[in-house]
């Protein structure tokens, strides 16, 4: 060997001895292969794949995953044609048999005559990434998914649905809403109110509204009626919902709107029929009673027991049914608005002296006891409170065995006077209580008695209409105390 060539081999051996080095620092795992890789002289696995210190031929099968074989292949043949860096990210078999990942490069080493003598390697190992990727990957798809799911709910109901920021502006609004808008998403997205085409009083209500939503973080519902473009005036119900963040906050107000214009007119088209129905029975049962009186008075004239018993049963269902009536009256003027009160005093003695004489003669069924009264007068409208104390009392005649004894007493306490009807009847379940004065509510176990479910939900209006309040409690089996109270002197002159 001449001084020159020594120089080179020299040269070359510090600068393995080098890259040896700087290799050894890093973390990478570094390969030596044969110029067909067909041999791997040397393996350094750094912990991560088992280390080679001979030359071996299964290499392959003992690092690289069997799916990734084809594709490993490809890659070497592909570097070897083009004498080119060997480049790939493939998954690796690590000593305990689990998948890993590598990112994988290999230069040629060319000798002076163009050809490889060998492959100098080096294999990151990017296991770790990897799973966080695929990671990103599936909890994207996951996410897709869900938007999926979402859009398709949301885009094929008819009901309105959307978000808005705290800013008042729309960060979601669904198909239905959009169609309504006559608008791309594009272009209402992003959008306060006023840009979407609300009228301002409009507008403004819905902000006060996502105002009081975000302050108490608690829903609203509300209805609201306004023009529509295409199918004229329509009344639509709404519920505008906080969306919580994880830190308890509101960061969003969602919203749902339902268009009930036709639930709106039927009701209108049964409150009217009811009202019609209960007006047009009214004048023959108003001649029917009358008859009846006059039967009654020549009924005693002639001393017929068995007659007079008769006409005055007779007497006790017309006013029944015309109490019935006057319910139905009612219910529909309340629920029109149309329920004026007229309100004077009244003596509270005298007041319930009349309506015990009328029970008395309604009911001979039970025993009532009518408790002294303060000698008091009360500013009231007197006969919508005869109506809710008639209804107690039916309600407990109705309500409780034949024979058992109902008590009607009142008291004043700070201003109010509370008035009660307590009965010996079936009572009624705590869970049922909540329900009871809600228009059309029955409890399902007293279907075979008859009724209408209106009685109370007619008292609760009246009595609020008075400033008052009214309740009940009650022992299932034992019997119940509706009472209701009405401040004594609310608006009097
Ligand atoms: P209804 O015409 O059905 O009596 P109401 O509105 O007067 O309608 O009463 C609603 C329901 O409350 C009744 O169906 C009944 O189940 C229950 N209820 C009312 N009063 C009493 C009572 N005194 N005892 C037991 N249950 C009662």
């Amino acid at each position: 060997m001449n001084n020159k060539s020594q120089k080179v081999a020299q040269n070359i051996i510090a600068t393995e001895q080098q890259l040896g080095a700087l290799l050894n620092a890093t973390a990478d795992m570094i390969y030596r292969m044969s110029a067909d890789w067909t041999q791997m002289h040397q393996f350094e696995g750094k912990g991560i794949l088992s280390d080679t210190q001979i030359s071996i031929s299964d290499w392959r099968t003992r690092y690289v995953h069997p799916k990734d074989y084809d594709k490993v292949d490809r890659a070497i043949e592909q570097a070897i044609a083009n004498k080119k860096i060997f480049q790939l990210e493939h998954r690796v078999l690590k000593p305990d048999q689990t998948v890993g990942w590598t990112f994988s490069r290999a230069i040629p080493i060319i000798d002076e005559q163009g050809e490889i003598t060998e492959w100098f390697g080096v294999a990151t190992d990017i296991t770790d990434s990897r799973r966080i990727l695929e990671h990103l990957e599936s909890s994207r798809l996951e996410i897709e998914r869900q938007k999926r799911l979402i859009d398709t709910i949301a885009n094929s109901t008819p009901d309105l649905m959307y978000v808005f920021d705290l800013d008042y502006k729309f960060i979601y609004a669904n198909q239905a809403l959009l169609s309504m808008w006559g608008k791309i998403w594009e272009a209402a997205i992003g959008k306060g109110l006023l840009d979407n085409g609300y009228e301002v009083w409009h507008a403004e209500m819905h902000e006060r509204e996502i105002d009081q939503v975000r302050a108490t973080k608690k829903p609203i519902r509300g209805e609201v009626s306004f023009p529509h473009a295409v199918f004229g005036e329509r009344v639509y119900d709404y519920i505008f919902t906080p969306v919580i963040d994880e830190h308890g906050n509101v960061e969003a107000i969602a919203g749902t709107t339902r268009d009930i214009t036709e639930i709106k007119r039927n009701e209108q088209r049964k409150n009217d029929f009811m009202s019609m129905v209960s007006h047009e029975l009214k004048t023959p049962l108003t001649a029917l009673s009358g008859y009846l009186d006059f039967m009654n008075l020549k009924g005693g004239l002639a001393s017929d027991n068995v007659i007079e018993k008769a006409v005055q049963q007779s007497i006790k269902q017309a006013r029944k049914m015309n109490s019935m009536i006057n319910g139905f009256l009612n219910l529909s003027s309340l629920e029109t608005g149309k329920s004026y009160m007229i309100k004077k005093y009244f003596d509270l003695t005298a007041f319930l002296d009349e309506i015990e004489e009328e029970t008395r003669f309604l009911y001979s069924t039970h025993q009532f006891i009518f408790e002294p009264v303060p000698a008091i007068q009360v500013f009231a409208d007197k006969e919508k409170i005869v109506q809710v104390i008639a209804n107690f009392i039916s309600n407990g005649v109705k309500y409780s065995p034949l024979h058992t004894t109902l008590t009607i007493s009142c008291r004043i306490e700070n201003d109010m006077l509370y008035l009660s009807v307590s009965d010996e009847g079936m009572g009624i379940g705590e869970d049922e209580i909540p329900k009871l004065f809600d228009r059309f509510y029955r409890v399902q176990a007293n279907h075979l008695i008859a009724g209408l479910g209106i009685g109370l939900y007619i008292c609760k209006e009246i009595v609020l209409d008075h400033r008052g309040e009214v309740g009940v409690t009650s022992e299932p089996g034992k019997g119940s105390t509706f009472w209701f109270s009405l401040p004594l002197t609310f608006g009097a002159p």
